[in-house]
Order: structure tokens, then C-alpha cells, then sequence
């Protein structure tokens, strides 16, 4: 593949932040464009951030970009790292560097290097490519052996054998691209899969940044299909035994859950969660209610680090659809004030969930409820039980609950009067 640099920073100069970074490259030597940058613009993509690479002084280049950007520096001096944000553009900065891995599945010790040493020790040969931003030899691409053919065809590749087992994250990073570029992996790098999981190289890797990939691969735009790509390698088995993924499942799941308050990522990390989570027979409950501790999939989250209100919803999410209840008894004859009493409380991801587990006549009433039934809501109010005389206490919450579920079968319409007066009068 013939690869035109002088065309990528071209093609820079069009994209936010692109010609502030051209700039201070020209003043700068040694600054180029790496990564996913570089990878996404032969493709014809916009890339999510500017990968750039410095061999000379990163402090000087990144107070240069602040300055031009107006944006704000956050410096990891460990990895010689820097995130540049601004109001227009993000630009990931790594000063050159040559890594080495004390063991496996740890941090990688790190040094200052060449470009060519930065390059050795990426992930893919799609993501070595370089290209030069400023000084003579601006335009000038440099790349890993294989990068540009596999690029061309489409293709996922580790750069020596032992990628894998130096950093089996890289695992969890190849699922992520393999769905997001539609790229094939190539077929020594998919024995060399093979043989890290043989050699259980993702128990060597810290829980922290297990949880950090798969919060990324969460993260994409189509969260489901990097989990199945992870599930298909065999991965998600060897994280965790329990951990399953059920694509036709969360599909289903997936068209029920609504654009407005669901959250893709936490129903297909609920739904990695419901065989752990049937074995935890309180899970249901306390999930709820959100609060869930102890429990296998509570300690899987929290190891992973999941914040923890992205957390408690993704468990009340599997709490729900693998508790029973609500999973038993969703069916077209429902009454609404039974699904209220079930569902009410569940976050939208659990009652999708619920829906789509039990099949097509589920999947109508878990709709009802998400689309219907759950905005159904009394013209009155506990202060006007209070001022009709009622007093203060959990009788008022009762007596609520009476007339919504009366309203909610349809039984009390929507005028102020009726309501208070069923409520005062229903039997509790
Ligand atoms: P995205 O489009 O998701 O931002 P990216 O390819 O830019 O994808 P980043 O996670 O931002 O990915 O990482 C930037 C670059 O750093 C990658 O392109 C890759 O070359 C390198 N990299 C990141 N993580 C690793 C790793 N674990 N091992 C080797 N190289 C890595």
C-alpha cells in the first residue's frame, strides 16, 4: 500500500485542533502523528482523538498546544503521557518511548526511546504507523512491517509473539477493533489467542484493568457487538467462568430499551451478569433497591472498578431479569397495577432484560411498561391526603398506592376529586 503523508496532514489541518498541532509541529521538531490517528485518517475516518507522538521535549510541546488551544493539560510524568483538552479538540501526547515488561500482566517499565522503539511496542501493525507533522521530513511515513498491507486488507496483527502474554489487555483490545473496524485477525495472531488463554495470561492481569477494557469496550458505539467479539474469542470465560453473553438476547433486549433514559452499556453488562446473579438468590431484592453488597457479582463490579451508581444499576438491571418474578410473570394479560408493583423502581435496563428473556409475548409487556405504564402518575398528591385530614405516616403511602393502582387498571380517571376520594377511601 502506497501511503501519501503529505495527504494525512492534509487531511489534519481539516480536523479540530489539527492546525494548532501543525503549527506548534513546525516550531518543534520531531512530532508526529501515531495511532489511531493516523490508522482512522487512511481509512477515511474521523479519529476520536489526535495521537501524537514527541521525541523531543513533551513539556515544551504541551504547553505550546495549551497555549494555542486554550486548553487544559493532564500530565502522567510515569508514562510520559499527556491529554490536551480543549473546547475543540483532545490530543493524547506520548513522549517516545521503549517498554519493557518486568512480568507478565503487569505495567510495563518504561524508558525514553526512538520512534522506532515507540512503534515496536504497540498492540497492532495498524496502529504503528507514523507520520511526520513538521520540520524537512514533514510528510514522511514510517511503519512497522506489515502495517500498511494489513491496513489495506483489513487486518489484525501483533507485532511478536509475545504480545499477548507481555500484556494480555492487548486481548481485550483486539475484540474492541476486530468489531469496531470490521477487521479479520490474522490467523497467526488468532493461534497466538489461542495459546495466551491455553496459558491463562488474563489471570495475570489486575481486575482494575480488566475492568478499564471492558469499560471502553462498553464504550463503543455498538457496546454489544465488542462483548460478542470477546465472548466468540473466549475471553469473557476466562475472566470469569460465570460470564456469559447471549447475543440474540441482548439484541432483543437492546430494540426494547428506550433511547431516552437506557443505557446500552449497563444492559449488556447486566446481561453478562445473570448467571452470577440467579446463584445469588438476593440479588433480586437487594438490588433493587440498589444497594446490593457482598455477592459475586457486586464483588466483580467493585474489583472492576465500575462507578459505583453505574454499578448498582447494571446489578438491579440482572437483579431483575435473573430474580424471577418479574421475568415469570410478564405477559400480555398483566394488569398494569401488577407490573407496577414489579417493575416499578427497576431501572429500564432490567425490565428490557426481563422482556426479551422470556420471549415475544414478554418483550409486549416489558414495552408497556417502558413506553406506557411507568409515566402513568396521581393528579393528587401526599400533601393532599395530609390536608384531607389524613395523618402523617406510611398510611399516606398506602393510600397512594391504592388509587394509582386503581388508576392504573383503569378503574379512576384522571379528575383530581375521584382520585383523593378513592384514596380515602380504599381499604388499606
Ligand atoms: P481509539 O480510536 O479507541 O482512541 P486508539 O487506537 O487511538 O483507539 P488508544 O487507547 O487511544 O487507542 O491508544 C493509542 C495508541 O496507543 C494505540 O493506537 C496503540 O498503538 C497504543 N496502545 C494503547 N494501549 C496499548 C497496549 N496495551 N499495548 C500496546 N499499545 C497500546
Amino acid at each position: 500500500m502506497d501511503v501519501d503523508g503529505t495527504a494525512v496532514t492534509q487531511r489534519l489541518r481539516e480536523l479540530p485542533g489539527g492546525p494548532e498541532l501543525l503549527a506548534v509541529a513546525a516550531d518543534y521538531g520531531g512530532v508526529e502523528l501515531v495511532g489511531g490517528a493516523v490508522r482512522d485518517i487512511l481509512l477515511g475516518a474521523v479519529p476520536r482523538e489526535l495521537d501524537t507522538l514527541v521525541e523531543s521535549d513533551v513539556q515544551a510541546v504541551v504547553d505550546a498546544l495549551v497555549e494555542r488551544l486554550d486548553g487544559e493539560a493532564t500530565v502522567h510524568e510515569r508514562f510520559g503521557t499527556a491529554l490536551i483538552s480543549s473546547p475543540v479538540a483532545q490530543i493524547d501526547l506520548v513522549r517516545a518511548r521503549a517498554e519493557s515488561y518486568p512480568a507478565p500482566g503487569a505495567l510495563p517499565d518504561v524508558r525514553p526511546g526512538t520512534l522506532e522503539q515507540d512503534l515496536a511496542r504497540r498492540d497492532f501493525t495498524v496502529n504503528a504507523i507514523a507520520v511526520a507533522l513538521g520540520g524537512d521530513g514533514a510528510g514522511q511515513v514510517r511503519a512497522t512491517a506489515h502495517a500498511l498491507e494489513d491496513l489495506q486488507a483489513g487486518r489484525l496483527r501483533v507485532l511478536h509473539e509475545r504480545s499477548f502474554i507481555d500484556d494480555p489487555t492487548r486481548l481485550l483490545r483486539l475484540a474492541r477493533y476486530t468489531s469496531r473496524l470490521g477487521f479479520e485477525i490474522e490467523p497467526h495472531t488468532a493461534e497466538l489467542v489461542a495459546q495466551a488463554l491455553t496459558a491463562g495470561a488474563l489471570s495475570t492481569v489486575s481486575a482494575a484493568r480488566v475492568g478499564a477494557e471492558l469499560r471502553l469496550a462498553l464504550a463503543e458505539p455498538e457496546p454489544s457487538s465488542a462483548i460478542e467479539e470477546m465472548a466468540r474469542l473466549g475471553l469473557l470465560q476466562a475472566i470469569h467462568p460465570a460470564l456469559d453473553f447471549d447475543g440474540s438476547v441482548v439484541r432483543r433486549a437492546l430494540r426494547l430499551l428506550p433511547a431516552d433514559d437506557g443505557r446500552a452499556d449497563l444492559l449488556v453488562l447486566a446481561s453478562l451478569l445473570l448467571e452470577l446473579v440467579v446463584g445469588d438468590s438476593g440479588a433480586a431484592r437487594r438490588g433493587r433497591s440498589g444497594s446490593a453488597r457482598g455477592g459475586p457479582a457486586f464483588q466483580l463490579l467493585s474489583d472492576w472498578q465500575f462507578p459505583a451508581p453505574d454499578r448498582d444499576r447494571a446489578l438491579a438491571a440482572a437483579g431483575t431479569a435473573a430474580g424471577g418474578e418479574l421475568t415469570a410473570e410478564l405477559s400480555p394479560e398483566m394488569s398494569d397495577s401488577r407490573l407496577y408493583a414489579l417493575a416499578d423502581g427497576t431501572p429500564p435496563e432490567g425490565v428490557a432484560l426481563a422482556g426479551a428473556l422470556g420471549g415475544a409475548e414478554s418483550e409486549q409487556a416489558a414495552a408497556r411498561w417502558l413506553t406506557e405504564t411507568r409515566y402513568v402518575s396521581l393528579a393528587i398528591t401526599g400533601e393532599d391526603l395530609l390536608a384531607a385530614g389524613v395523618p402523617q405516616g406510611p398510611e399516606i403511602g398506602l393510600r397512594l398506592d391504592a388509587a394509582l393502582a386503581m388508576r392504573l387498571d383503569g378503574r379512576l380517571d384522571d379528575g383530581r376529586d375521584a382520585q383523593l376520594r378513592a384514596a380515602l377511601e380504599a381499604c388499606i
